[in-house]
């Protein structure tokens, strides 16, 4: 709690956050997690973790509330009245997107349109975060859920959100994913990766702490004084992934990344001499140098990477970037909403040409220059044309916006579709021209004696269901 209050420098941010904590153990008050902590340690991980990801203080107070609308008497409007309606906002969106589970962990093909169907409900990407860091926290504490459970949870962890924070460029968080819910996932092999590479995380480490001196000394000659050198330890689950590739056969020695060394400099022509010199001293692999800053990857990362031949011949990644290019690795979006010293949010000024997957997924035609109408645009509208319901069995159908009950019908069957009697949204009886949302549970009425007529062409909206109901009409 007090590391949370005095990384807020404005007094009224830390009333709020002192507020939102007390309102919240109020709330949560009597009630246990499976671990027997009260619940209100969970609430306060999850603010702690938006915290260290430096996010707004409204961010930080929902994330101290983000389950009381799930899980106590406390309504929307209550919370409205206490906080404000940003507030209100985002705890209510982490609630809605509780309705979306995975279902069928058989279904690879759901999981994509799952993640879909989750941005389509997050309105702001706040959302996204405060449930990134409430998966995170309940993936530390699987422990305490029955066998099935974490299973469940795993799987979806590393088919979801996982890739989720991967789009948001949260490249540390993703690993941190991967590698909680990886021994829940898939025990069998976990257990046998660990066996296979257990001694040659130390093992490389141990070398690359041998030949550090004599790189540091070779760029200190060179004028060069990084800003910090550490080692980065390749994450279990990518580890896992990238054994399975055909050229690696299996076999951690010919995973040069294992443990890469990182280096940090102060600016971007520092990474390129930084580089230059390091090529000098230690061969290079053909081929193996990519250019992360001239050409930044699809989620915004950027850094120089290469390989060489070090000490004995041995294969070494060598990773270069600067501070800024090193937030942005580790935080993604997220770098994008961290306080300045001034305590007002920076401004976000190239981010969106940095997420080359926003503008790409948004289809926006025009670009944006205005900083101010990006942070409106934090409201994703992604997909705004489409929606995603459920059947009465959990699978997800994509449909365009103002679709009705008769196009999804169309959807799942024509002869569905041709006898279309009614329909229930959510367990409730609703007309067949009734506008479907997102996030809904349809499901279909079908009525022998039903034909399409014509009416139904005035409110169709795919072009599926409009010519099936030609097709009949013409008969
Ligand atoms: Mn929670």
């Amino acid at each position: 709690m007090l590391n949370i209050i005095t990384y807020l420098d404005s007094s009224q941010d830390r009333e709020l956050i002192q507020r939102a904590f007390e309102f919240g153990k109020n709330a949560h008050a009597g009630q246990k997690r499976l671990s027997g902590e009260p619940y209100i340690t969970h609430c306060e991980a999850v603010a702690a973790k938006l915290t260290e990801w430096k996010l707004d203080a409204a961010t930080v107070a929902a994330g101290f509330l983000h389950d009381v609308l799930e899980d106590t008497e406390i309504t929307k409007e209550r919370l409205e009245k206490e906080f404000g309606r940003e507030i209100a906002f985002l705890v209510d969106g982490v609630t809605k997107l509780k309705k979306i589970q995975y279902r069928d962990t058989a279904m690879a093909t759901t999981a994509a349109t799952l993640m879909k169907m989750i941005f389509a409900m997050t309105e702001d990407i706040r959302v996204m975060l405060i449930k990134l860091a409430d998966r995170w926290h309940n993936l530390t504490t699987l422990q305490f859920l029955p066998a099935e459970r974490q299973h469940l949870t795993a799987v979806e962890s590393i088919e979801i959100y996982a890739p989720i924070a991967e789009r948001l460029g949260m490249g540390e968080q993703k690993g941190q994913i991967e590698d909680l819910a990886f021994p829940y996932a898939y025990p069998g092999e976990y257990r046998k990766l660990m066996r296979l590479v257990g001694k040659s995380y130390k093992k490389r480490t141990r070398y690359l702490l041998t030949i550090k001196p004599k790189l540091l000394r070779h760029l200190a000659e060179k004028n060069i004084r990084p800003l910090d050198l550490h080692m980065r330890v390749k994450h279990y689950f990518s580890l896992w992934q990238k054994l399975q590739r055909p050229e690696i056969e299996g076999d951690p020695e010919r995973v040069h990344d294992l443990v890469a060394i990182r280096i940090i400099v102060p600016d971007v022509s520092g990474c390129y001499l930084t580089l230059g010199h390091i090529h000098q001293l230690w061969r290079p692999l053909p081929g193996k140098f990519s250019d992360f800053i001239a050409l930044p990857k699809p989620n915004g990362y950027r850094s120089l990477h290469t390989k060489v031949f070090a000490n004995r011949g041995q294969i070494v990644e060598i990773q270069i970037r600067t501070p800024q290019m090193h937030r942005q690795a580790e935080l993604g979006i997220a770098a994008h909403w961290a306080y300045s010293e001034k305590g007002k949010p920076e401004t976000v000024v190239a981010s969106l040409q940095e997420l080359q997957w926003v503008s790409k997924l948004r289809e926006w035609k025009e670009t944006i220059h205005d900083p101010e109408e990006f942070l409106e645009s934090i409201k994703l509208e992604l997909f705004r044309n489409r929606i995603f319901v459920l059947t009465p069995k959990g699978d997800v159908k994509e449909l365009p916006r103002e679709a009705t009950p008769v196009d999804f019908a169309y959807k799942i069957h024509q002869d569905l579709g041709a006898h279309c009697g009614g329909a229930k949204v959510n367990g409730r009886i609703v007309p067949i021209n009734y506008q479907l949302q997102t996030g809904q549970i349809v499901e279909i009425i079908p009525d022998k004696k039903r034909q399409p007529s014509l009416d139904w062409l005035t409110f169709v909206k795919t072009a599926n269901a409009r010519r099936h109901i030609r097709t009949i009409l013409h008969h």
